[in-house]
């Protein structure tokens, strides 16, 4: 493992422009679990049944019992030290933007300023029927929080059947296309169209650094360097590493 680090993190000093793809994986030390996670969650409430744009037209009263359930996870989670750590490559100059899944906030508070969050975020609302806007910390009383037209409110976040905001993907696409070195943390890479983003750098060159408890379909077709084990642990030993070989 230790040769490993000191090739990403050469990689990464050598790089003249590296990005992250990031997903629920990062946030699992702070206590959000990701789809796989055993209990929790995602076991009480079946991706496929709650997270569709469609199970949420046709019943948001249901679906808000699991986004309350979520808020109030995503609510009392802190940026662990993968996050912070990816603050600090950025804050070095040696990481220029994050694009993440995760709708937690976490690398905001974690340090890291570009940020493009291809799913959406949780901290506004939204009338699916009107266009209004709140934010979701004035509507925490109401359950299900309604718009001021009465219609149920939805979360800023992306659903299963929905589409990524114009301006993520196109920017993300724009990203992948110019990256010299592309991290990709804590993602089973299954989730389309995030997951086009690796082949995208590869096909133009960038070198694959991949974090992940697990092996993907991306380790041995398309990552360069895979790094196994928990991304808080990695990522410090990572940035230690950085800090001492950079200039
Ligand atoms: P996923 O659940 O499909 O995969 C998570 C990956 O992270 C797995 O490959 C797993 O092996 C890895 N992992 C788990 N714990 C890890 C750790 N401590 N360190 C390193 N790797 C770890 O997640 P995904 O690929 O992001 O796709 C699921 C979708 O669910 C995304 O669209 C995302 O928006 C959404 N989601 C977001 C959150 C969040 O905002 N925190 C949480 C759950 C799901």
């Amino acid at each position: 493992m230790g040769k490993l680090i000191e090739q990403a993190a050469d990689i990464i000093i050598n790089s003249k422009s590296t990005i992250a793809l990031t997903g629920a994986g990062i946030s699992v030390e702070s206590g959000i679990p990701d789809f796989r996670s055993a209990g929790g969650l995602w076991e009480k409430f079946d991706p496929a049944e709650y997270a569709s744009i469609s199970a949420f037209r046709s019943d948001p009263e249901k679906i808000w019992e699991m986004l309350r359930e979520m808020d109030s996870v995503v609510r009392g989670a802190r940026p662990n030290s993968a996050h912070i750590g990816m603050g600090e490559l950025e804050k070095m100059g040696y990481l220029h933007y994050v694009i993440t899944q995760n709708i937690d906030n976490l690398h905001q508070e974690g340090g890291t300023k570009n940020v493009i969050e291809y799913h959406g975020n949780s901290s506004t609302l939204s009338c699916l029927w009107c266009g209004k806007s709140y934010q979701a910390e004035e509507k925490r009383g109401e359950h299900p929080p309604r718009c001021e037209c009465q219609k149920i409110l939805k979360p800023d976040v992306i659903f299963f059947g929905e589409a990524i905001p114009q301006e993520a993907m196109s920017r993300s696409f724009q990203l992948a296309s110019s990256a010299h070195a592309l991290m990709v943390v804590g993602t089973s890479a299954a989730v389309s169209p995030a997951n086009t983003i690796p082949g995208i750098a590869k096909q133009n060159g960038a070198k694959v650094i991949e974090i992940n408890k697990e092996i993907t379909h991306l380790t041995g077709t398309l990552t360069d360097i895979f790094l196994q084990g928990s991304a808080g642990e990695i990522i410090s030993v990572l940035v230690d590493a950085v800090k001492r070989k950079g200039k």
